[in-house]
């Protein structure tokens, strides 16, 4: 069923015909507040009231002209401007491929070096989200030049690569902030862990690794996953390692397992959920069903009246 989905994500043909389906739309809420960034902000607006941090992704990905990335980039501008006036930063979380990574690298950087300075001046972040494998070293080459100028940067690591340790012991002396995911694609064994148990364990040990690093400075963490055992897991050795839990902030996604991340905020893990929106969301809402085959149903089921 997962390669299913992920088959579907990818397939233009489908990319153009499922998102005119209404009973597709109507499913998607539960993900998305909106197609606008003005219901994305209404969201934010309530979870910051909550206490939580929030990270904004304006869907879309892999742009067949650069006038496209330049209007992404504009977007996220004027999302940063919107955070003059509230009474926390939100983080805009941007794919590379969004803002022009297949198209012209430099121009990329060049986006994403401003939006990193305007984050700055309005005491926000900028995330870079890690996509499917052939981007991975490009990603990480455009976060190190980004990160040799601004120190509120983070990216995404895939804890299923088995490349990621290597790139943590890369990342780690430049100070980085890392989001760690399990991972969203259909990447082939040959480089990925295939199976639940692998990629936790994986997932684990990077976790720890990463919270040493945080309580010793410098470090910002962020353990992006609904999987709460998971992360009760980790926070058992992260205690036990002398790290306060004000070092591991839990990153979920808008809709997932909110009352859950609500209770680790209790516990006194920062929390903080990604907002996504857009009308481009159909490969990132396959992604999402792909995770949780049940979640098939309950799209389905929007087809009954
Ligand atoms: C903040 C954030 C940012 C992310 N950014 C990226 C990125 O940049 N690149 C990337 O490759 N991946 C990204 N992901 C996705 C990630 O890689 C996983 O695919 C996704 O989080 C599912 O794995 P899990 O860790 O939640 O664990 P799982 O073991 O998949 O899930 C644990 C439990 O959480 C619940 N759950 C998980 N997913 C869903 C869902 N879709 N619907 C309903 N319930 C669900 C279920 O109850 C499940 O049993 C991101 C995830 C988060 C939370």
């Amino acid at each position: 069923m997962r390669t299913i989905l992920l088959w579907m994500a990818r397939n233009p043909s489908l990319q153009r015909r499922i998102p005119r389906l209404a009973f597709v739309r109507r499913a998607t809420r539960r993900f998305m507040p909106g197609e606008d960034v003005a219901a994305a902000l209404v969201a934010a607006d309530a979870l910051v009231a909550r206490g939580q941090g929030v990270l904004l992704t304006r869907l879309g990905e892999n742009l067949t002209s650069l006038a496209e990335a330049d209007a992404v980039a504009a977007h996220y501008h004027a999302v940063l401007d919107a955070c003059r006036t509230r009474p926390r930063p939100i983080e805009p979380s941007v794919k590379p491929t969004q803002l022009g990574l297949d198209l012209d690298a430099e121009a990329t950087f060049a986006h994403c070096d401003s939006l990193a300075r305007h984050a700055a001046d309005v005491g926000s972040w900028l995330w870079l989200d890690m996509e499917s494998s052939p981007y991975v070293e490009p990603t990480l080459v455009l976060y190190e030049r980004l990160r040799a100028l601004h120190p509120n940067v983070g990216i995404c690591l895939q804890a299923y690569l088995r490349r990621t340790p290597a790139d943590v012991r890369r990342l780690l002396p430049i100070g980085p902030g890392i989001r760690l995911v399990k991972g969203a694609y259909d990447e082939p064994a040959a480089i990925a862990y295939r199976t639940r148990a692998e990629v936790s364990a994986a997932y684990q040990t990077l976790a720890v690794w990463l919270a040493e690093a945080a309580r010793d400075g410098g470090v910002r963490v962020g353990l992006g996953t609904h999987d709460v055992d998971l992360v009760r897991r980790i926070a058992m050795f992260a205690d036990a390692a002398g790290v306060p839990r004000a070092k591991l902030e839990v990153h979920m996604l808008y809709g997932i397992r909110a009352a859950e991340l609500r209770r680790l905020q209790a516990d006194g893990f920062p929390a903080c959920t990604l907002v996504a929106y857009g009308v481009s969301w159909y490969p990132w809402y396959m992604r999402r069903l792909a995770e949780r085959p049940a979640n098939v149903l309950f799209a389905l089921r929007q087809i009954l009246p």
